[in-house]
């Protein structure tokens, strides 16, 4: 569990947000458009198994605070938005 969150707390630094790639903000785990299938957010994984937690991590993208926000308020958010990197 300990080792688990270790790591995923770590990844998201390395590979940074994926819509600016600035690994010096804040950073989440969104679930880009597999919200359907979300069974927990990656911030508050307690009570998960090591096993639930890292299917719910593949889920994810990492994406900044403010990258977050902006997705969330845009109203026709295209699910395909991922090819504009
Ligand atoms: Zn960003």
């Amino acid at each position: 569990m300990v080792l688990i969150r270790r790591i995923i707390h770590r990844y998201k630094h390395l590979t940074g947000c994926v819509d600016c790639g600035r690994t010096d903000r804040i950073l989440d785990y969104d679930h880009d458009g597999t919200e359907d299938e979300k069974l927990f957010e990656m911030a508050n994984p307690w009570g998960w198994t090591p096993e639930e937690i890292w299917v719910e991590f593949m889920k994810c993208k990492v994406r900044c605070k403010r990258c977050h926000g902006k997705r969330h308020a845009t109203a026709n958010w295209s699910k395909s938005r991922n090819s504009t990197r």
